[in-house]
């Protein structure tokens, strides 16, 4: 039986990559902060009681290089981090400090235990930021446009550089936004989407967002831990754009999900204060060296998605479910400051 770790397991992709795996027949262990405290992504997915969780301090490389021995790993997925680019505004010294000293603790602990243990980075397309070409590809040049971004970029070097210098088994995807009916509800489609259901019921209540102008490349997340999983069966350690190849307009999604409730759009406020203080206009990327080498099959088109999400939510909320994203202190429940 394999063995794979995930951390960042009490988040979205990690709740849809456990159950892929425990799908294929691995042992599933996933890495938390808190053994206290509810999962409600892999509740949701009824699959709680399938995975062994481990409490495991990523900041100390000594509790990595212990959880290495302890379970033998064949496959490592490293999806926790400080997720919100607006948050690492905010907190750009936590954000950093632990999107990259997790990353570099567990390339150390690898390098000294063992070797062939495969690495897998979720990196992020924010990377790319102020972008020179259209559609991004791996090899297009850098301009993070945020700590996070920052954060991101330092991470994906630190991985080409392990690869290179010490010829460890490690990769990343460069992951475009992804959503899912498991997405905090301070990130944007999920926001609109909670929040214009229940405007259907409030008819003094309206939909505050930052700029709509801009346009990214979305998808839908549970096809893209596929890609973490086909990432890690390649022959040659290679790192993937995956990203469905198209942007579109913030506004646009907003509108399409208004019209499928029947809201009026007059109930759209622009609140500057929610808007970026430096933000990409449009980004997109090529996912096809990611669909001929892999044999990744993404193709969706963001409205597919959107339907899908809004139907996702009307059935929970009928059904009375909710995901409980809020923690007593206010904070999301996956954006979560770096202790
Ligand atoms: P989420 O925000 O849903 O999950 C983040 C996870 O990281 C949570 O399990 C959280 O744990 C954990 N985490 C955060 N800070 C710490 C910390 N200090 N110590 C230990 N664990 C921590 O993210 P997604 O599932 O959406 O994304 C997975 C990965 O993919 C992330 O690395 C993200 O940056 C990257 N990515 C995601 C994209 C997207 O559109 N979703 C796009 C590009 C990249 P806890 O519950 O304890 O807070």
């Amino acid at each position: 039986m394999k063995v794979a770790i995930i951390t960042g397991i009490s988040g979205q992709d990690g709740a849809y990559l456990a159950q892929l795996l425990l799908s294929k027949g691995y042992k599933v262990v996933g890495v938390v902060r808190d053994l206290n405290r509810k999962l409600t992504g892999l509740e949701y997915l009824g699959i709680h009681n399938q995975v062994t969780l481990e409490l495991c301090d990523l900041w100390e490389q000594a509790s990595i290089l212990r959880l290495l021995a302890k379970y033998r790993p064949d496959e490592i997925y490293n999806l926790a981090a400080q997720s919100s680019v607006g948050l690492s505004f905010e907190y750009p010294i936590e954000t950093i400090k632990f999107n990259v000293v997790s990353v570099l603790n567990f390339l150390e602990a690898i390098r000294l235990y063992d070797k062939k243990t495969k690495f897998y980075q979720a990196s992020s397309s924010e990377m790319y930021g102020m972008v020179s070409e259209l559609p991004v590809r791996i090899s297009s040049p850098m301009y993070p446009l945020s700590p996070y971004a920052i954060s991101k970029a330092s991470a994906f070097w630190m991985i080409v550089n392990y690869r290179e210098a010490y010829k460890l088994r490690c990769c990343t995807g460069v992951l475009f936004n992804h959503e899912s009916y498991l997405r905090s509800s301070n990130f944007f489609v999920k926001k609109v989407i909670v929040e214009a259901l229940k405007m259907t019921s409030d008819p003094e209540m309206v939909l505050r967002v930052g700029n709509l102008k801009v346009r990214r490349d979305f998808g839908y997340s549970p096809k893209y831990v596929e890609a973490m999983w086909l990432t890690q069966q390649n022959e040659v350690a290679k790192d993937y754009i995956i990203c469905s190849g198209a942007s579109i307009l913030l506004e646009d999604i907003v509108h399409h999900v208004f019209s499928r409730l029947g809201l009026d759009t007059s109930r759209i406020v622009i609140d500057k204060d929610l808007s970026r203080l430096t933000d990409i206009e449009d980004i997109y990327g090529d996912n096809s060296e990611a669909k001929a080498e892999l044999g990744w099959d993404y193709n969706l088109n963001f409205y597919q998605v959107l339907d899908m999400l809004i139907e996702e939510e009307i059935a929970n909320t009928q059904a009375g479910q909710h995901l409980t994203t809020l923690r007593p202190n206010g904070q999301s429940g996956h954006i979560h400051i770096p202790r």
